[in-house]
């Protein structure tokens, strides 16, 4: 019962209940997906955050004091059931409703982007997109609204439904970010920085699903979208830069060659060489005023 780094160390701890330590043995690095057998105890996840999706999914992502972070992935880490109860959100400080539907957005967007066929995954994170979307202001601005609650649950839950197809340059740019030890860097905080960076750099590998994500969101365009979720991190009052996090480029620099490893890195629309992660990282340490996404594309320039 909790966000989603309770519910991962709760698979984890299921894991460890009949499989033999030490646990980073079974971590995907370590090539330990086939040592996870179905000899786990039945686990049930109840969130009381809406963003993870974790509750609906087979992978635990946790940081071990001796390893950094480590992912562990399995169908049998899946929950034998889920209580997804808005009710359980109505506490969450507006800050954390903020960055955690960020997160569940994120997902949605993403895995949307990935360009693995799974037509009906696909459906699910649009649905579940345009439901954040359009409630995620309405959450943190009034923790007591119970149906924009409601509606960031299903988000969540659909984001973590679909995300089975793959993410994308968001996470891979996140994740050793949220790895760094002594930074205590919030995930969906780090994902909201990224998605319209991400989204202006994919958009020529990604142009037709641009399209319908801005379709079904009531938006001009696809070109508006990098735009679009970028004043809505304005609005919920999130950082737009990775400098207002305390983060110099010298911290960032040697974390490319970790986003480039990252699992999620196959599944972005595009190719991430490691000039582009550096860049990225870069751009998302200078931050950009919302307004200046339109011209969609590559940056021009390189960073080495
Ligand atoms: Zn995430």
């Amino acid at each position: 019962m909790g966000g989603g780094s309770p519910m991962d160390l709760a698979k984890c701890v299921c894991l460890l209940v009949h499989h033999d330590p030490p646990l980073e043995q079974y971590a995907i690095l370590r090539g330990g997906i086939s040592r996870i057998t179905s000899n786990m105890p039945r686990l049930i996840a109840v969130p009381t955050t809406a963003g993870s999706g974790s509750e609906v999914g087979r992978a635990a992502l946790l940081t071990l004091s001796s390893q950094g972070k480590l992912g562990f992935l399995s169908p049998y880490l899946l929950p034998r059931a889920a209580i997804c109860d808005p009710e359980l959100t109505l506490s969450l400080p507006p800050l954390l409703t903020a960055a955690t539907g960020m997160d569940a957005i994120s997902h949605c967007v993403e895995t949307y982007c990935s360009p693995r066929f799974n037509p009906v995954a696909d459906s699910i994170a649009l649905d579940g997109l345009k439901r954040g979307f359009h409630h995620i202001l309405r959450a943190t601005h009034d923790g007591a609204d119970r149906q924009a609650r409601t509606e960031m649950m299903l988000c969540s839950l659909q984001g973590g439904l679909a995300f089975q197809k793959g993410l994308g340059a968001v996470h891979s740019l996140s994740h050793p970010l949220g790895a760094l030890t002594g930074k205590r860097l919030h995930h969906g905080t780090l994902n909201a920085l990224f998605l319209p960076i991400v989204l202006r750099f994919n958009f020529d590998s990604c142009a037709e699903k641009m399209e319908a994500m801005a379709r079904r969101l009531g938006l001009k365009n696809g070109a508006a979208l990098p735009d679009r979720f970028a004043r809505l991190n304005q609005e919920l009052g999130l950082p737009t830069k990775l400098q207002e996090m305390g983060l110099t480029p010298e911290d960032l620099i040697p974390l490319a060659e970790k986003a480039r490893q990252d699992h999620c890195t196959p599944t972005n629309p595009c190719p991430l060489e490691l000039a582009d992660l550096k860049r990225l990282y870069l751009e998302a340490w200078q931050g950009r005023p919302p307004g200046s996404y339109r011209n969609h594309g590559k940056p021009a320039g390189t960073v080495d």
